[in-house]
């Protein structure tokens, strides 16, 4: 990877970083909003509830205290009317004088009124004059405030309320008096109402609606008449001080009022609600003030606790929440990570992609390696391919660390048989991803080589393709222990290094085949320039691919001037137009073949011709031997066809002159051996009759002379014979016809029966053919072979195998015996005319024999050769062309 491509990457990521972290940071933001929209719809109703709670329960209070207060007004204005009542009767009672009827009107009225516990009426002075009870009467009272306060302002219209007082029965209470006026309007006593306690207590008591609820009524001078629940330190005490919920609610001048908070006549918070009693009918001197109030931690005690269970369920949601969120986020940035590395894996197998057009094979195999050793954090990195063979390791490349730091060992290319391998090899042999995080103490380790700094652990990956494995990569020395997360990492990278690699491979075998094709192509070209026979070639449409430099100079046409051509243009400089040639008829049957072209020969898919080319050079023309054969391509489909011409003028105009001294010679012989045996004969005839008449006459040496000539003469006749036989054979123009070769063997056998039975021969002959031959000249090929079988005899009996078999257009005989043998040197020698290899004296004979064989196997248009081992026995074979189908039909 490029410094600026790395950079490049590395930015992407700082970039998705901040990005991620962004969009965490306003997830957290958006949480915590809607948290505190949740806390504030609970605070919310948390908040009504309390103002509910809080309206409700003063207007509770309110109500309980109008009760108290409306009870009192009722039993104020009863009291009042009971008091002007005993007033306006008061002239009539004290006129009467009957104290005692006064008393019980008193202590009826008081009996009648559930409010009022004892009335007196006081004189002038404060002493009791009458009473609901009589031991009161008598009793001075001036010092009461309910006597002193009408005497003090002496206003008749007033009700006076006392403020409460220790009463003479004990308990506090409080009287209603009236002035009792004289004639004259002057003061003249009170009428009095002492207030019964208990009514006012059943009355508080009856409001009380919670344990931690109290009532009260108080003068208006301050002074508390009563309490319920009773609290003895309440009872009389004086609540006119600045400051408690009394001064607040007398000093605002208003009937009702509710107060909150805490006051110096109380030690808790209290919630109270307060009220007037000053009816207006009545013209009281002073107020009453009712008071209800509660306990302010009683009131919201529920309401506190609803809320602290709100509270908690929302710190838990509240942490739900987060704690939700904080996983999310971390799956999140799981997911980033992933994604990220992904990219980054992704990134740097475009990177080795585009590295690998530019360098070869090791250098990208280092990249590779430094690559994965950068995303494993490991210093160590190696990558070696397995042979097909799955024994033997190429070792091929070790990151740049690994060299620099690590490990001296070289071997670029090696061939290391796996068995020899380490650990580091186990992977391969296992087929399986290894890890050995504490590689000291392996106890199978072979050793590293010398210069190898320790291996502290390592991980190894075998790449498997097709069941086997390919390669292996491996890295060692991480910081920390190797992982299965490492596993999985490696083994991906592992598997991209290979795909890369392995394109890159093939592009380099690729590359390297086009290189050898090229040479190959100029090897091929030079080849055929270099050879002496004019070659082209043409593709399937017939156009000409190939044009050597023979067929140049034949045809004066050059390879610019031809490449390419079709449409016949080949043909012109061999026959002057566009015809077929050869080359043309290479798919054509063999009887359009035969009628198409003269003297042409198939043989397998070739073609063989000779024609006279009159176009060539310059006109002057030439005699050509072509060959013709379809060129198939590696995938073995036809992709054209090859000509090659050879120029045969000259041996043409050989084999002509060779064949007129031939004949010339064949002509002499015959009229030499012809004209010979006349003067021969004589010779012959009249030594043979000197001898017989002159017996005798001669001395012993002029006989062996005699003897001599006799011999020689007859030796001359019969080479001379023979000579003649031998020309005769070429001569003969008697025609060839079907004939029977086993026939024909068996006249042979006939006529040489004395030979065959005076040397105990065994003859034996296979199924012969019938082949079109000259008769007389095929008895004389097989008696001259079957006679020197017989002839060349060894020690034992001779035996002599005819047979025949058939080849692709000829047969095939062949004349086998257990003689004598003849050495390889002198295969060729035996065909020649007169050539012997023993003495007469040895084997008789002139040596003619095999040549007339050769001749007549020539003129029915065969080969004859032989094949030999010497004292085991020799076989001569012959081959003779099959009859042809057509001919053989019409047999
Ligand atoms: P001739 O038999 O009259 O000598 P040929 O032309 O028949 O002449 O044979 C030439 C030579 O080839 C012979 O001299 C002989 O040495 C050798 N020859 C021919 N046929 C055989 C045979 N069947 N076994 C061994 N040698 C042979």
């Amino acid at each position: 990877m490029t410094k600026e491509s790395e950079k490049h990457s590395e930015n992407n990521v700082n970039a998705g970083q901040a990005q991620l972290r962004q969009s965490l940071r306003s997830q957290w933001l958006m949480l915590a909003l809607a948290l505190a929209i949740l806390a504030g719809v609970f605070a919310y109703f948390s908040f009504t509830a309390r103002r509910d709670i809080t309206k409700q329960e003063q207007s509770r209070l309110q109500t309980q205290a109008r009760v108290i207060s409306l009870n009192i007004e009722n039993q104020l204005d009863a009291a009042n009317l009971a008091l002007n009542s005993v007033i306006n009767d008061l002239t009539y009672l004290r006129e009467d004088e009957k104290i005692k009827s006064t008393n019980r009107r008193l202590q009826a009225l008081a009996d009648a009124m559930s409010g009022v516990r004892t009335m007196l009426v006081l004189d002038r002075n404060g002493t009791v004059t009458a009473s609901s009870r009589e031991e009161f009467v008598g009793m001075d009272f001036s010092r009461r405030d309910y006597y002193r306060m009408p005497l003090e302002q002496s206003d008749s219209t007033l009700l006076y309320v006392s403020p409460p007082f220790k009463s003479v029965l004990g308990p506090i209470i409080l009287n209603l008096s009236r002035i009792i006026p004289a004639a004259n309007g002057a003061f003249d006593g009170v009428v009095v109402a002492a207030l019964d306690p208990e009514y006012f207590q059943v009355l508080l008591s009856s409001v009380l609606y919670a344990p931690d609820m109290w009532s009260t009524i108080n003068h208006g001078d301050g002074i508390r008449f009563m309490m319920v629940p009773d609290q003895k330190e309440q009872a009389g005490r004086n609540l006119a001080l600045p400051g408690t919920f009394f001064t607040r609610h007398r000093d605002s001048g208003r009937v009702e009022s509710v107060l909150t908070g805490k006051s110096p006549s109380y030690d808790s918070e209290r919630v109270t609600a307060l009220h007037t009693v000053q009816p207006q009918k009545l013209l009281l001197h002073k107020p009453l003030y009712v008071a209800c109030s509660r306990d302010h931690a009683a009131i919201y005690e529920n309401w506190l606790s609803n809320t602290l269970k709100q509270a908690f369920v929302f710190a838990l949601i509240c942490m739900a929440a987060g704690t939700g969120l904080l996983l999310l986020q971390r799956r999140q940035m799981g997911l980033a990570l992933l994604a990220a590395r992904n990219r980054e894996l992704a990134s740097m197998r475009l990177n080795l992609i585009e590295y690998a057009l530019t360098h070869d094979l090791q250098e990208l195999l280092k990249q590779a390696l430094d690559e994965v050793c950068r995303l494993s954090d490991s210093p160590i990195g190696f990558y070696h391919f397995v042979e097909s063979d799955q024994r033997a390791l190429s070792l091929q490349a070790w990151s740049t660390r690994t060299l620099d730091e690590f490990c001296t060992a070289k071997g670029h290319g090696l061939h290391y048989p796996i068995e020899n391998a380490g650990v580091w090899a186990d992977c391969i042999r296992q087929r399986r991803p290894l890890i050995h995080n504490d590689y000291a103490s392996l106890p199978n380790k072979k050793g590293l080589p010398e210069g190898h700094a320790p291996v502290i652990r390592e991980l190894a990956v075998p790449i498997l393709r097709a069941e086997r494995v390919v390669a292996i990569l491996g890295v060692g020395n991480k910081p920390a222990d190797y992982t299965d997360q490492d596993i999985e990492l490696v083994t991906y990278l592992a598997d991209v290094v290979w795909e890369i690699t392995e394109r890159k491979r093939s592009e380099e075998e690729r590359h390297q085949l086009n290189i050898s094709l090229q040479e190959s192509h100029r090897l091929l070209a030079d080849i055929y320039d270099f050879l002496p026979d004019a070659t082209f070639v043409v593709d399937l449409e017939k156009k000409v691919i190939a044009w050597n430099r023979a067929v140049v100079e034949m045809s004066g046409i050059t390879k610019e001037e031809m490449l390419g051509q079709g449409d016949h243009a080949y043909t012109i400089p061999f026959y002057g137009e566009r015809r077929d040639v050869l080359l043309d008829l290479i798919d054509t049957d063999d009887d359009e073949l035969a009628a198409k072209y003269q003297g042409v020969t198939r043989r397998g898919d070739r073609l063989y011709a000779e024609s006279f080319c009159p176009a060539l050079y310059n006109g002057k023309g030439a005699h050509i031997w072509a060959i013709v054969a379809p060129l198939y391509g590696a995938d073995g489909n036809r992709i054209g066809t090859i000509e090659s011409i050879r120029d045969i003028t000259a041996i043409k105009e050989a084999e002509a002159n060779l064949a007129r001294s031939n004949q010339e010679l064949e002509q002499f012989a015959y009229v030499a051996s012809h004209d010979l045996q006349e003067p021969l004969r004589k010779i012959a005839g009249f030594t043979e009759l000197l001898a017989n008449r002159y017996k005798g006459t001669f001395d012993e040496k002029g006989d062996s002379y005699m003897a001599y000539i006799v011999d020689g003469a007859m030796r001359m006749r019969s080479l001379i014979n023979d000579l003649l036989g031998y020309s005769r054979v070429m001569r003969s123009t008697k025609e060839l016809a079907e004939t029977d070769c086993s026939a024909v063997i068996s006249r042979v056998l006939r006529d040489m029966e004395p030979t065959i039975k005076g040397s105990s021969a065994e003859i034996v002959c296979g199924q012969l053919p019938l082949i079109h031959a000259d008769q007389s000249q095929l008895g004389q090929l097989f008696q001259n072979l079957i006679g020197n079988a017989i002839k060349y005899r060894g020690n034992a009996p001779p035996k002599v195998v005819i047979n025949a078999r058939r080849l692709d257009n000829d047969w095939l005989f062949s004349v086998t015996d257990n003689g004598i043998g003849i050495a390889p040197e002198f295969y060729e020698r035996i065909f020649a005319i007169f050539q012997r290899l023993h003495t007469r004296a040895e084997y008789p004979g002139t040596g003619i024999g095999l040549a007339i064989c050769q001749k007549i196997v020539e003129r029915h248009g065969g080969k004859i050769w032989v094949e030999s081992t010497v004292e085991t026995g020799t076989t001569f074979f012959f081959t003779i062309p099959v009859i042809p189908k057509d001919q053989e039909m019409t047999r």
